[in-house]
C-alpha cells in the first residue's frame, strides 16, 4: 500500500493544524475543519504551504 505524505499548515484564522491532500493544486481552496473558513492554497514549496484565507463569496440570490 503506497504512503501518501500528508501535508499540513496553520490556519490563519484559527491556527488549527490544517490537513492538506498531496495533490493540492496552487489555488485551490480547502476549508479549515475547526472553523470552516475557506482558504486558498497561495504557494507550495516543498512541504511548505501557505494558505491564505478566501475572499467571502456573497451568495447572490438572483436579479
Ligand atoms: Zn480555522
Amino acid at each position: 500500500m503506497q504512503q501518501l505524505q500528508i501535508l499540513s499548515s496553520e490556519c490563519v484564522v484559527c491556527d488549527a493544524d490544517v490537513k492538506i491532500p498531496q495533490n493540492t493544486q496552487v489555488s485551490e481552496v480547502i476549508s479549515c475543519a475547526e472553523c470552516k473558513t475557506g482558504l486558498v492554497i497561495e504557494n507550495i514549496k516543498g512541504t511548505t504551504i501557505r494558505l491564505s484565507k478566501a475572499p467571502v463569496v456573497e451568495e447572490d440570490w438572483g436579479e
